[in-house]
């Protein structure tokens, strides 16, 4: 069965279509700067590759170029769009809801009540499974909540020590993001140390633009790095990560800033390109460090630093940790910065190979020495392919009405 993947964000649409149970791509394509009058598209199925400007003033037009391409004859992927089975849909916040959920009205409830939490992510992610509900009538449709994988954390991982009443009242409370690129890989580290999902005990590290990391016991998420908004924890390309919460006071006081502004300046010019002063993008910032750049040196220690002082922490949480997992555009293609936060972790039985470490790069890789207690691996993520996964499972049985 045909399964097409939707991930909406605030001025971008990403599709693929899966062979489902084969978990074989067929297509995939994205329509980037929604509504800014220079929409443009990429698609790619097999030998056809297209990239060109479209008109996609909005979500539904951009699906529609989309699903214009899988049926185009040239393309070869769809002769129908009957032949789609089940949509997927990537959500990033779904408050405590512990699974993916066929979308009904309930689960467009679910979507809308998170959206305060998730302002950025939310209304971007609703307009795609409106868009793709409005095409696809009485098909069914799935959405796999980003938080979902957390919600096995307990209280003590994902309760603030604030009045409890916020918490029962206001929902604070830590929820954590990358649910389904964390499950992913948990799924596949797995299945490389040959151990049942269910005993495997990993740190799984999600390092890309956001980074977050996990702690995985038998399978499950017990503690994450992000919060109650994806700003807590790891150093990012953007964001901050963990502050003390005074900052907001004094910052808000000193600069004259309001709530607003202080936010945005944690989320838009700190992390990486607030500390370098020359991008979000590792790659640059590693240039500018080979050239001499005293503050690229500094992002990049303190980066490598405060991902070594989780998988420490993470290390006390577990008590046994079968394997560190490197995930995501940093922790797939860059040997320095997993070198650099592998370093002095030799006590805690993390011993890397530094040879297979720098082979490792974009593909699955054990990087870990043989004498190493916990193994070290390098898996590339597919979020894509999980949303997938999960719709077949939620939707196989059901047939479109
Ligand atoms: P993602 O959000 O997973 O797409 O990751 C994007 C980030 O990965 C970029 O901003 C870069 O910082 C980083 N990245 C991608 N490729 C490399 C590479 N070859 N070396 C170092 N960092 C990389």
């Amino acid at each position: 069965m045909k399964i097409l993947v939707i991930n909406a964000g605030s001025s971008s649409l990403k599709c693929t279509l899966f062979q489902m149970p084969e978990r074989r791509a067929l297509a995939d394509g994205v329509v980037e700067k929604i509504g800014e009058g220079d929409a443009f598209l990429s698609f790619s199925a097999g030998a056809t590759e297209v990239r060109q400007s479209c008109e996609a003033a909005d979500h539904p037009a951009a699906l529609q170029a989309l699903v214009g391409c899988l049926l185009d004859e040239q393309s070869g992927v769809l002769t129908d769009l009957n032949e789609i089975a089940a949509v997927g849909h990537r959500v990033v916040h779904g408050g405590e809801t512990s699974h993916s959920a066929l979308i009904d009205e309930g689960t467009l409830q679910v979507i809308r009540e998170n959206s305060v939490l998730a302002p950025l992510h939310n209304p971007p992610n609703l307009a795609g499974v409106e868009a793709a509900l409005h095409m696809m009538p009485g098909r069914p449709q799935v959405a796999v909540f980003d938080t979902a994988f957390h919600t096995s954390m307990p209280p003590r991982a994902y309760l603030y020590a604030i009045p409890y009443s916020l918490y029962t009242e206001r929902h604070v409370r830590a929820y954590g993001f990358h649910g389904t690129s964390h499950r992913y890989v948990t799924e596949r580290a797995a299945d490389i140390l040959r151990t049942p999902v269910d005993r495997v005990n990993l740190i799984t590290l999600h390092l890309g633009n956001g980074c977050s990391a996990t702690a995985v016991k038998n399978g499950r998420s017990v503690d994450t790095s992000m919060g109650m908004t994806p700003l807590e924890g790891l150093v990012m390309g953007t964001r901050s990560g963990d502050v003390d919460p005074g900052l907001f006071y004094f910052l808000a006081e000193w600069l004259d800033m309001s709530p607003a502004d202080v936010y945005d300046l944690l989320n838009r010019e700190s992390g990486l390109t607030g500390l370098s002063g020359v991008s979000n993008d590792v790659r640059e910032i590693l240039a500018a460090e080979s050239a001499g750049d005293r503050r690229a040196k500094i992002a990049l220690d303190l980066f490598a630093y405060r991902l070594r002082k989780y998988i420490g922490a993470y290390f006390a949480v577990l008590g046994r940790v079968d394997g560190l997992v490197f995930t995501a555009g940093i922790g797939e293609n860059c040997a320095d910065l997993r070198r650099r936060a592998c370093e002095g972790l030799e006590g805690l039985g993390v011993v890397l190979d530094e040879a297979k470490n720098a082979a490792a790069v974009g593909r699955e890789a054990v990087i870990s020495s043989d004498d190493s207690a916990t193994a070290v691996l390098v898996v590339p993520t597919n979020e894509a392919l999980q949303i997938a996964v999960e719709t077949y499972d939620v939707a196989g049985g059901t047939e479109p009405q």
